[in-house]
């Protein structure tokens, strides 16, 4: 049997393993995926430890996407532009690739909501790792214009600053905002204080909205977008669950269906 594992800190809310598990059941495929706790002096001990014992993949979460790509003998052009990676695969030659699939996910479930990228301006709110991983892959499906709000305004502008290649992004003060995006993506942990990122509402008017963050019912920001003016608030499980689809594909070569698991995952808080 196949050993997989999430490793990060804090690792016990992890929803990777019962997603894995999901996948290799409907494909008829027998795999065992765990969880590894770790901190940062210990991070690569686990990892080689896991890969030398025969592990074949490992998906990586926080803190520890930016260890992970430092770590990585082969990375895809993907993750070499993002500066992080979230998936781990050990060749036979035993050369660790990083991958990051957060971005790939996030574009997957855009398009399975009908939500189009191309030609499209978007506001990304927050400027931590997750903006950083979607960026790339935004610009590679299209978007016109990108523009970056963030509650620490030196964090936006060395974001902007590490794109800049890509494209010229704005930086601006949510609460100042005062035009409306085709698309606007929440991808701040602001809902783990209880609270929002501050964003003028006139930036939402008629938008799609995206939350990266994902609940048991509506999140904070989709409840808050809904209620503002957005004309279709989205949540992230399907993110969740395309990223870790997109994982699975580097690993074992075949992609799994994801919208009965999104759908399944999204509403029954036991799965
Ligand atoms: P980071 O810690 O790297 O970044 C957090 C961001 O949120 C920063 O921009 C930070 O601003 C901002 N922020 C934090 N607290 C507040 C607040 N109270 N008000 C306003 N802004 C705030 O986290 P990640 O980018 O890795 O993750 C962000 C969220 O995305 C997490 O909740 C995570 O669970 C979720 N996520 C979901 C995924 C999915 O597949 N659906 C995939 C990956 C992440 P500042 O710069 O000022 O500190």
């Amino acid at each position: 049997m196949d050993n997989y594992a999430v490793i990060g800190s804090p690792i016990a809310h992890s929803r990777s393993p019962t997603i894995h598990h999901m996948f290799a059941e409907d494909l008829g495929h027998e795999i065992a995926y765990k969880k590894l706790e770790a901190d940062e002096k210990s991070f690569e001990e686990h990892v080689e430890s896991f890969f030398t014992k025969g592990g074949k993949g490992l998906n990586v979460t926080l803190p520890f996407k930016k260890q992970a790509f430092s770590m990585s003998d082969n990375l895809s052009s993907n993750a070499k532009e993002c500066g992080a990676v979230n998936t781990l695969s050990f060749s036979e030659d035993g050369r660790i690739s990083g991958e990051s699939t957060d971005g790939i996910g996030l574009i997957e479930d855009l398009k399975s909501n009908e939500v189009v990228i191309e030609d499209k301006s978007i506001l990304i709110v927050g400027s931590g790792g997750t903006a950083q991983s979607i960026i790339p892959q935004l610009v590679t499906n299209g978007a016109q214009q990108i523009s970056l709000s963030n509650r620490t305004m030196a964090n936006a502008i060395s974001l902007k600053e590490q794109y800049i290649h890509l494209l010229d992004i704005t930086c601006l003060e949510g609460g100042l905002i005062n035009r409306n995006f085709d698309i606007v993506i929440n991808t701040t942990s602001a809902h783990l204080e209880g609270t929002l990122p501050e964003i003028n509402p006139v930036a939402i008017q008629n938008s799609v909205c995206y939350d990266v963050n994902y609940s048991y019912g509506e999140t904070i920001f989709q409840k808050w977008s809904a209620e503002n003016g957005a004309k279709k608030s989205i949540q992230g499980w399907g993110m969740l669950v395309e990223q870790a689809a997109e994982s699975f594909y580097i690993w074992r070569g075949i992609r799994p269906k994801t919208r009965e698991i999104i759908d399944r995952l999204s509403s029954e808080p036991e799965n």
